[in-house]
């Protein structure tokens, strides 16, 4: 049975990492605020340590979820890092959602040492991470990837291997696109039929079972009506994302006219006060 790290007991890392606890792995978490390890630790019955390095060392895999690019650095780099402690032929499998840059570099790392890496973002929010339904792109090596995917299952519905490292942050960034351009046309919708006094309920029954349909449309759309904004992913979270994926188009020439105009939206309300508010908090400047 392979021995497991987990590195980053946040809304995604603290589910994620009980769900390869309640699989039967032996799981050693390390969190920067150390009581919310202990508590996962008495939760699943499991170790914390007190660094990235000292969970590190023994395991097979090493799992981290943290914020951003520099988040993954304070974590894996340095002498209390992830490297430091990792083994010869150890895997860092990183789930943040980060620069493909970073992915690239943290690679080239790896196999300065022996080592292995694999760039993993998620996506499925915090109910897939506490279902264990994520979906999960990677990059990497596919005789890796192959070893890795069925400890996957623990949290994840579904795992591709999207090419070499940094082709998973990619992937992840294709789908921020397609979730920043599909939640403003859902709140430019719901605003129109409100307006015009529209049963919104009877509508999305409607509309949902034919080429508008959409999981934004059937989960969101009661939320995104009555106001409400606190259901997972964070336009902080959202805005950070964006950057890197504008980033990233830049060296491909890659235009991205619509993602540029919501991420505009998405600063204005974080202008508002609403950095803490989901992302289908969009139909709220529509509202005024
Ligand atoms: P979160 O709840 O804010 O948790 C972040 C975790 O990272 C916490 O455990 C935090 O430790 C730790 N951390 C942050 N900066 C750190 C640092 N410099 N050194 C050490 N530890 C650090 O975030 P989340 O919602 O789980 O998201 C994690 C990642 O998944 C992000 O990249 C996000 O974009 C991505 N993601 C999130 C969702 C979602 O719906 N939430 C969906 C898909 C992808 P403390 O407990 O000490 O603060």
């Amino acid at each position: 049975m392979k021995k497991i790290a987990f590195i980053g007991l946040g809304v995604m890392g603290y589910p994620m990492a009980g769900h390869l606890a309640k699989a039967g792995y032996q799981v050693t978490v390390y969190n920067r605020t150390t009581a919310k390890a202990m508590q996962w630790a008495h939760e699943f019955e499991n170790s914390f340590a007190k660094t990235p390095k000292q969970a590190a060392e023994d395991a097979d895999i090493v799992f981290a979820c943290v914020g951003n690019d520099d988040d993954v650095r304070q974590v894996a780099l340095g002498e209390e890092g992830i490297f430091a402690g990792l083994k010869a032929g150890g895997v860092f499998v990183d789930h943040t959602t980060a620069s493909a840059e970073l992915a690239r570099e943290l690679n080239q790392v790896a196999l300065a040492q022996g080592k292995h890496f694999i760039d993993a973002p998620v996506s499925g929010g915090q109910a897939g991470a506490e279902n264990g339904q994520l979906t999960v792109m990677c990059g990497g090596e596919q005789k890796i990837f192959v070893q890795l995917q069925p400890v996957m299952t623990a949290f994840a519905k579904f795992s591709q291997l999207m090419g070499p490292a940094g082709n998973g942050q990619i992937a992840k960034m294709a789908n921020q696109i397609c979730i920043a351009g599909l939640v403003q046309g859902l709140s430019e919708a719901l605003n129109f039929a409100q307006r015009a006094g529209l049963d919104t309920d009877k509508l999305i029954e409607t509309i949902s079972k034919g080429a508008a349909g959409s999981w934004q449309m059937e989960n969101r759309h009661k939320t995104m009506c009555a106001g409400e904004y606190d259901f997972g992913f964070a336009v902080d979270w959202m805005r950070k994302d964006l950057a890197i994926t504008f980033s990233e188009a830049k060296k491909y020439d890659a235009k991205l006219p619509v993602t540029e105009m919501v991420d505009g939206f998405y600063e204005q309300i974080q202008e508002n006060g609403g950095n803490r508010f989901d992302t289908s908090s969009l139909i709220s400047l529509l509202k005024k």
